[in-house]
């Protein structure tokens, strides 16, 4: 049995409020999902973002297979029970690093052959092996193998991308399907299985997401995600892509825009009908002394705030906002401590989940009939 999907409420803006049920937890949507890259969400512990209302958090699957191995974690239970995350997790294909951090990188229709980044070895995945990595992983919801089409791309090579993805989702759709009952907790949670989502590509034309998505839903997947956003493209430019492939999905399967975006984006995504989202930036940027408050971007550093015995945010009830000063988390930052990538990380998760804990609450009250 693979996830159940309920919209409790839809809004004249396309907007839902749902429900995912999943194997390890029953998540809200519109969702924000901390990006957990190597079986850790950078400097925030477990406890931390059960506490910050995480519900579903991502592993990088070209990571974790390179280090610690798939198989090692597989011997170990599966990636929940390593890292110790009794809630809702989703592993990427892996296509997405290989394509962006790998070298020597040799594209075929079997599939890719890879350098890793880390000391050169040769590899070769295929949607195959893609899946039978996440299965050992043991994600809730794994993902299609998929090539990320760059942007720019012209017409020719966006067409040749997206042949190669769609015949991508098909051997991953049948070799999961297969061999869904192999995940480490199989027998335990009383034979449920893994989702699988095909990934929507096309680059930036329209025609093409639209014969992406036709495909993808003849082959019926359990959810959808709109790929190769976020890409360099302009930022009217995603917004068009999703607005042009929202309406095209069925309603009834949860929606994922990987890779996106500022606060102000993901908001809008989501009043737009986009159930989930994942994004680097609230870590990494709060690593880099950014931090997204009510009152807009602030960054730490500044000698401003030196003395400023203020919250990081007013409006925020965090953990962080609750007990340090925009001085404090400063000096932190200048004296390159570990505590501040820690504390400006947990305003920062905070600051977006709190966001889809707001949407949420308005698509529930914007008209609809529950
Ligand atoms: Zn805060």
């Amino acid at each position: 049995m693979a996830l159940e999907f309920n919209v409790l409420n839809t809004t004249e803006a396309g907007g839902r409020r749902g429900r995912i049920h999943l194997p390890h937890r029953t998540v809200e949507t519109p969702v924000f999902m901390p990006v957990g890259t190597l079986g850790t969400v950078k400097a925030v512990a477990q406890d931390v973002l059960e506490n910050l209302g995480a519900e579903i958090i991502l592993g990088n699957t070209y990571h974790l297979y390179l280090r610690p191995g798939h198989e090692a974690i597989r011997r170990m239970g599966g990636l929940h029970r390593f890292i110790s995350w009794p809630r809702a997790m989703l592993t990427d294909s892996g296509g997405f690093q290989v394509f962006s951090l790998s070298a020597l990188r040799k594209v075929t229709d079997e599939g890719v052959r890879f350098r890793s980044h880390l000391d050169g070895s040769s590899h070769f995945f295929t949607p195959e092996h893609s899946m039978d990595v996440q299965i050992a992983l043991g994600a809730d919801i794994c993902m299609a193998f998929d090539e990320c089409t760059e942007y720019p791309a012209d017409r020719t090579r966006a067409e040749e991308s997206l042949r190669l993805t769609l015949a991508w989702a098909r051997r991953s759709l049948d070799h999961f399907r297969a061999h869904s009952h192999e995940v480490p907790w199989h027998e335990e949670l009383g034979g449920k299985t893994q989702s699988l989502f095909g990934i929507v590509q096309g680059g930036m034309y329209r025609d093409l997401r639209r014969e992406s998505v036709e495909r993808l839903v003849e082959m019926d997947f359990d959810g959808y995600a709109i790929g190769g956003l976020s890409v360099g493209e302009p930022r009217d430019l995603t917004l068009e892509m999703i607005a042009e492939v929202l309406p095209l999905l069925p309603a009834d399967k949860p929606r994922y825009v990987m890779g996106v975006g500022y606060p102000d984006e993901i908001e809008k995504y989501a009043r737009m009908g986009v159930d989930m989202m994942d994004c680097v930036l609230p870590t990494r940027a709060a690593r880099h002394g950014l931090l997204f408050t009510s009152e807009g971007r602030l960054n730490i550093k500044g000698k401003k705030y030196a003395e400023d015995q203020g919250p990081p945010d007013p409006a925020c009830s965090c953990m962080v906002c609750q007990r340090y000063s925009r001085a404090y988390l400063r000096h932190l930052m200048h004296s390159g401590e570990a505590l501040s990538a820690t504390l400006n990380s947990i305003h920062n998760l905070a600051y977006y989940l709190g966001i889809m804990e707001h949407v949420r609450k308005s698509l529930h009250s914007d008209g609809g009939d529950s």
